[in-house]
């Protein structure tokens, strides 16, 4: 099902940095000029817009999105805040770089089914499953539909737990209610977000590259200090610690990036409310978006039965589509048999299936639409 030639393919990144093409050259040249690679002005300068697209008090720009969850955990472990065994919720249908951490650090994963018409952790779900060891709930903002609401808000409140936000899907998402510090805006809804700028994702760097935001001061900078071998100052090493920093010219480059969040959620937003509104196929079940929320589409994702088919009969007239993701963490090899079984994610890994989205335009997403409903 590769779509190299397709007229609609689900993706190819040279049209995305083709968009920005002049401003990102001068900045990888701007880098390479100055002689400054690491922990440098554009990484400084980086963090500070990045923390402000949210509204929060700040962020550490670190190696990767897996990295960001990884350091947030570790250092909740170090600050006392979580202890090993302890659970963690999670959904069951996230991508497996939101669990790994977890089982790294020798915390327990609490895996959640989702809500079939969010694909994104079932509330309801988690309140009857959590128990005394449940400490902390990683959101995940599949597809970049933000994994919120009020009983989200509640249940957190009343059993005061700790919140992770895995927005590596949703920068620029906003929530149907407002999270723990009074803002609506994903990535600031609880105590600290990780944010992945991987190629692909909605904001990507020419490379690998993560950031933890956060308004508790206290978490940014044992972040960073365990990003940084574990100092906390030159030669002074308060933690055991890891190298996870973002370089400096991804960090020029994401500044760019990032000044085209809104208008590329708009595109991505136009897009996805012309399938909504043109797809009209009984063997197609479309994606729901929340009232009141803004969904940043990284993924359109629809579910049919026959994928397979589905697949093959787009990608005979064309258009490229992917799976995200057909087999779920619980059913990968290294986690064999250790994370029970889940229905709903099971059905889900079976059936969903992701359109073209990232570099569409409208007129495109009226044909795909009509392609897909052409479908017997
Ligand atoms: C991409 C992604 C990650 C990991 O980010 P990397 O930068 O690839 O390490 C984590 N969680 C989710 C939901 C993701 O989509």
């Amino acid at each position: 099902m590769k779509s190299r030639h397709s007229a609609y393919p689900f993706l190819d990144l040279r049209e995305t940095t083709a968009r920005q093409l002049d401003e990102i050259r001068r900045a990888v040249v701007r880098v390479v000029e100055s002689g400054w690679y690491l922990n440098g002005p554009e990484t400084k300068a980086f963090e500070a817009e990045l923390a402000a697209s949210c509204g929060a008090k700040g962020a550490v720009a670190v190696a990767n999105g897996l990295d960001a969850l990884r350091l947030t955990l570790r250092a909740w472990l170090e600050r006392g805040m979580i202890h090993e065994g302890d659970e963690v919720a999670v959904a069951a249908n996230t991508y497996i770089a939101s669990i790994l951490p977890i089982t790294e650090l020798k915390l327990t994963p609490l895996l959640i089914e989702p809500d079939p018409a969010t694909m994104n952790i079932d509330w309801k779900e988690l309140s009857r499953r959590a128990t005394s060891r449940t400490k902390a709930v990683m959101a995940v903002h599949l597809y970049g539909n933000p994994a919120w609401d009020e009983e989200a808000q509640n249940l957190i409140a009343d059993r005061g737990l700790l919140l992770i936000e895995d927005n590596a899907q949703a920068i620029g998402a906003i929530a149907p209610c407002p999270g723990l510090n009074g803002s609506d805006r994903t990535g600031n809804l609880g105590h600290a977000a990780a944010f992945s700028f991987y190629p692909t994702k909605n904001v990507g760097a020419l490379g690998d590259a993560g950031a933890v935001v956060s308004n508790d001061e206290e978490t940014l900078s044992v972040v960073r200090a365990i990003a940084n071998y574990g100092s906390d100052r030159r030669y002074h090493n308060i933690f055991r610690g890891w190298n996870s920093r973002m370089d400096e010219i991804q960090a020029a480059v994401l500044r760019v990036k990032l000044r085209a969040l809104e208008e590329d959620a708009s595109r991505r937003g136009s897009v996805a409310h012309t399938y909504l509104d043109c797809i009209d196929n009984a063997l197609v079940t479309l994606p729901a978006e929340t009232p009141g929320s803004r969904h940043v589409w990284h993924q359109f994702v629809v579910r049919v039965d026959d994928r397979d088919r589905f697949r093959r009969y787009l990608a005979d007239n064309g258009v490229g589509t992917d799976v995200h993701y057909a087999v779920p963490p619980h059913l990968q090899p290294c986690y064999a048999c250790t994370l029970g079984s889940h229905g709903i994610t099971e059905h889900l890994a079976d059936t969903v299936v992701s359109l073209p989205i990232a570099n569409i335009a409208r007129e495109d997403a009226l044909k795909i639409s009509d392609i897909i409903n052409a479908f017997k």
